[in-house]
């Protein structure tokens, strides 16, 4: 197939203004602007770094101490990761109950669906190990799972999801009830009012797939969101960056048309002006074109790099297509470039980017592990055929992909200064940065993208993934030695 997007040689001077960083004094602005917002005051982001931007501290730090906290600009969870995983569609808590989130992954895993999948059948002793879900047998379980000669029946899995049977000390682990997507395309499911309503303004308004959204588009978005689950699944989060881009664009029109009273419909370089300063956010975060940046798998061998690269740049064309049916917007036209959609999902290749939160079902039963005697024994009556029954399924975390402003521009080190590291009590998906030791005013913050104890060499090679050498002490030292 020949990638070749009209909309490239169409808008080729505006795609070219998008791809331009914005002058500096603007980026400052934004980045003051972003921290003043956040709840924390404490550092300055720098623009003359060797490394083009950098994370300073404007105040000093102990040891342990919360550095920042980064909100999310557009994140999604891993498509495998919903089954296993109920959360806010907007924040990524944890929603519903105990209960509900147990009985789901029970349901998925009876299906054969979830990651951690294994079949009845499969698992005769306590040391059997699951199967990966490619070898998960689709269909052929039935909704009932047992293990180690329990049997969980498909009416004790339906009433812990329908709420009719309470665990034992489930109450202590409340979770915000699910508030559905105000479009009604019962998909999306939020912490609140403030998330779903956050989301809908966001980008969710442009891709949800509700019985009020015209028939044709409908499709095509489904057609588009079967294709990343096959294929990627950043192409769903490089959706929400170009609906999230468009309807900023929206908003920020008719706040101009508000101004100045009525402008002639088709002024191209106001609206190329506001398109900009909707991207903004968007433009401080992409370097590069995925095809171009993603490091070859170890099974490619070099010389046929070429054609991997042409095969990914097809499946982007591919996957732009069906989100053009979906949403195209005419204004917003060179959005919808290859090369736009190119520098998106780039972008989620090139940072650090992880989205975690960790899983309540898994404190939930530490806890009934940690009680005292007789109570113990009266809840694992309850509790235990079901933790036989999901396996290491009970501990898994909300898991995604996410873009935070902030947090991506710290400059990585091998001895760093500071780690993201979700606390106890940081139940959503926001970048919490914490201290590894004191930092002193005016000293660069900096994270480890990689596991900082391997050899030099090794991670030399894995920071080559993300366009660098690094020159930090550790290396030098090393380098000399
Ligand atoms: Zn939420
Ligand atoms: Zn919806
Ligand atoms: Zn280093």
């Amino acid at each position: 197939m020949a990638c070749i997007c009209p909309i490239d040689l169409q808008f080729a001077p505006e795609i070219s203004a998008l791809l331009q960083s914005p002058p500096s004094h603007e980026t400052q602005e934004y980045f003051d602007n972003l921290i003043a917002e956040r709840p924390c005051h404490g550092v300055k982001v720098k623009l003359d770094g060797e490394l083009g931007k950098g994370v300073y501290a404007d105040a000093e730090f102990k040891d342990g101490e919360l550095v920042l906290k980064d909100q999310i600009l557009v994140g999604s969870q891993h498509s495998t990761n919903k089954m296993d995983c109920f959360v806010c569609g907007s924040c990524f808590r944890f929603i519903g109950s105990i209960e509900l989130q147990i009985g789901r992954k029970l349901y998925f895993k009876g299906l054969g669906a979830s990651s951690s999948n294994h079949c009845p059948s499969d698992s005769s002793d306590e040391e059997d190990n699951s199967c990966a879900i490619e070898d998960a047998n689709l269909g052929e379980c039935s909704a009932s799972v047992s293990k180690g000669g329990i049997a969980l029946s498909q009416e004790f899995i339906e009433s812990l999801m329908g709420g009719q049977l309470l665990l034992p000390y489930s109450e202590k682990f409340s979770l915000p009830s699910p508030c559905p997507c105000p479009g009604g395309c019962g998909e999306e499911f939020y912490c609140s009012k403030s998330c779903a309503d956050i989301d809908w303004e966001t980008c969710h308004s442009l891709l949800c797939s509700s019985e009020k959204s015209k028939p044709s588009c409908r499709r095509a978005l489904s057609k588009f969101v079967e294709h990343a689950n096959d294929t990627n699944d950043i192409f769903i989060l490089a959706a929400k960056v170009i609906a999230m881009t468009s309807l900023r664009y929206k908003s920020l029109k008719e706040a101009h048309l508000k101004e100045v009273g009525s402008i002639a419909p088709r002024d191209a370089t106001v609206n190329l002006s506001l398109l900009l300063e909707a991207w903004k956010p968007v433009s401080l975060g992409y370097k590069k074109r995925w095809w171009d940046c993603i490091a070859l798998p170890e099974d490619v061998e070099n010389c046929n790099e070429a054609v991997f690269r042409l095969q990914l740049k097809e499946l982007a064309f591919e996957s732009l297509q069906l989100l053009k049916e979906a949403i195209f917007d005419e204004e917003c036209a060179p959005l919808f470039s290859l090369e736009i959609y190119g520098h998106i999902v780039g972008m989620f290749e090139l940072n650090n980017l992880d989205l975690v939160v960790a899983s309540p079902v898994e404190d939930y039963f530490l806890y009934v592990d940690d009680l005292p005697g007789s109570p113990k024994k009266a809840a694992e009556a309850v509790t235990r055929p079901i933790l036989d029954a999901l396996d290491d399924g009970y501990s898994i975390c909300c898991e995604g992909t996410a873009f935070f402003p902030l947090q991506s521009c710290m400059n990585h080190s091998c001895c760093p200064n500071a780690k993201a590291f979700k606390r106890d009590n940081d139940r959503d998906g926001q970048a919490t940065i914490i201290a590894l030791r004191p930092i002193q005013i005016g000293e660069e913050v900096t994270i480890s993208y990689i596991d900082e104890d391997l050899p030099y060499e090794e991670r030399q090679k894995l920071l080559a993934d993300y366009g660098f050498r690094c020159k930090c002490r550790k290396c030098l030292e090393e380098k000399a030695n």
